[in-house]
């Protein structure tokens, strides 16, 4: 027995399904699961000694690669002052200027553990702000898990659940069930679900139930039910019904800030949102999530204002020290502009491969199995071919024993980062194609 599964055998033991997140699991490509040892920049090495190029890179914080020797010196230095004290202190105010100096409409910016928290956050920011209740969301598009967005949701709960749409109004609250049990009724009623890519859809929301919602909540390039690139004109839609209803646009960002651009999706396309959550990224790797949006607006939040909010351990030092020596490398756009000519020899690698599409967007990548029936752009759950999740499983499997760490899920993306070669990515197209 490799020394993989045994320690697979005794996590199971003592951790529901030997994983501390359901994706690392490999229930949704089969097998069990690899142990990692430790990494270097694309490298991962498992405890059995085999060497992987990872392309799935902790799930999005890695774009430096894994130990950075810049993020790992600001740890350390980070680390020779303590490890936070539960006081105001200054390396938080350094990473939220680093960020609000360079996204205008980002005046306030609060810290946070997780992209989960930072999307709860934002919902009772949004509520307390309005005065209203309704949030909502779209179909396959994932926000951590908070209760009332665990609908339709994507990443590990990617096609599960009842579908709020079948033969009933998308948008009738509470529509829909929820994905996950342990969430009463109760707390989806106020949730309505929203299909991707489909304006009539949208304005026929807003019609009925505008003056309900507190907020819209989506991920402007969502990711995590494959990579569903939007249309313009469908995030234009999206935000002028909100600001017709006097809703507040939120822009989930946890996966696309600082990855596409610095100023994340909405700096690419044009639209600016009232929140913008954030994680991954902005912590350097270490467990992080932020909100941010205009002054007047964040500062509802206690202490200034009566949405509550609070963290112990919420911008701790050493995650900002991280988060910092991350984030001041991505300032002048050189990063994204090499990750680009990356991305755009993998196209070229991938190109004209049968069977297979590889939908990009930067450093972000999703190879999706085709049939002959697959629009040119995949931009909806129910687009995606049923082939797919059948499919994915024995790429995983084969391009991991060639030694290539992709997402151990049809549903999650794949991520390029600066330690990446084109070398490297060429052989990933190949052995994808191959
Ligand atoms: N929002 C999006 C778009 C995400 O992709 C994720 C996690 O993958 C989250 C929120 C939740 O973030 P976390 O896992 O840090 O709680």
């Amino acid at each position: 027995m490799s020394n993989s599964d045994a320690l697979y055998r005794r996590a199971q033991q003592v951790t529901p399904g030997g994983v501390h997140s359901p994706v690392r699991a490999f229930h949704q490509v089969g097998g069990t699961p690899v142990f990692m040892h430790s990494a270097r920049g694309a490298w991962l090495r498992d405890v059995d000694g085999r060497r992987y190029i990872d392309f799935c890179l902790g799930f999005g914080p890695l774009i430096l690669g894994h130990r950075h020797p810049r993020i790992q010196a600001a740890i350390h230095r980070a680390l020779n002052r303590g490890l936070g004290s539960g006081t105001a202190e200054a390396e938080s105010l350094r990473l939220a200027e680093l960020i609000t100096r360079r996204i205008p409409w980002a005046e306030q910016v609060r810290f946070l553990n997780s992209g989960t928290e930072a999307v709860m956050t934002a919902l009772r920011l949004a509520r307390g702000a309005t005065g209203r209740s309704g949030i909502l969301k779209f179909a396959g598009c994932y926000h951590g898990h908070v209760d009332a967005l665990l609908i339709q949701a994507g990443s590990g709960l990617a096609g599960a659940g009842q579908p709020a749409t079948a033969g009933e109004d998308p948008g009738q609250p509470g529509a829909g069930e929820s994905s996950s049990a342990g969430i009463p009724p109760g707390v989806v009623t106020d949730t309505l679900v929203a299909p991707l890519d489909d304006e009539q859809a949208l304005r026929a929301i807003f019609a009925a139930h505008g003056n309900q919602i507190a907020a819209a909540i989506i991920e402007p390039l969502p990711a995590n039910h494959g990579l569903l690139p939007q249309r313009p004109e469908f995030l234009q839609t999206l935000a002028d019904e909100c600001r017709k209803h006097g809703v507040l646009l939120i822009f989930d960002e946890v996966i696309t800030g600082f990855r596409v651009a610095f100023g994340g999706y909405s700096a690419l396309c044009g639209i600016q949102p009232d929140l913008v959550t954030w994680g991954k990224i902005i912590g350097g790797g270490l467990p992080a999530g932020a909100l941010a949006g205009r002054r007047e607006l964040m500062e509802q939040l206690a202490p200034t204002g009566p949405v509550y909010q609070a963290g112990t351990l919420a911008g701790n030092p050493l995650t900002m020290a991280a988060g910092i020596a991350a984030l001041s490398q991505l300032t002048d756009g050189s990063v994204y502009a090499s990750l680009e000519t990356l991305g755009q020899q993998l196209d070229t690698a991938f190109a004209d491969a049968p069977g297979w599409r590889l939908q990009r967007a930067g450093s972000l990548f999703w190879p999706c199995a085709t049939d002959p029936a697959t629009p040119p752009v995949i931009r909806s759950p129910a687009q995606i071919p049923a082939g797919h999740a059948e499919r994915y499983p024995a790429l995983f499997h084969r391009l991991l024993d060639q030694g290539l760490y992709l997402a151990p899920s049809p549903c999650e993306v794949g991520f390029l980062c600066t330690a990446h070669t084109p070398r490297q990515v060429r052989q990933l197209a190949r052995a994808i194609t191959g």
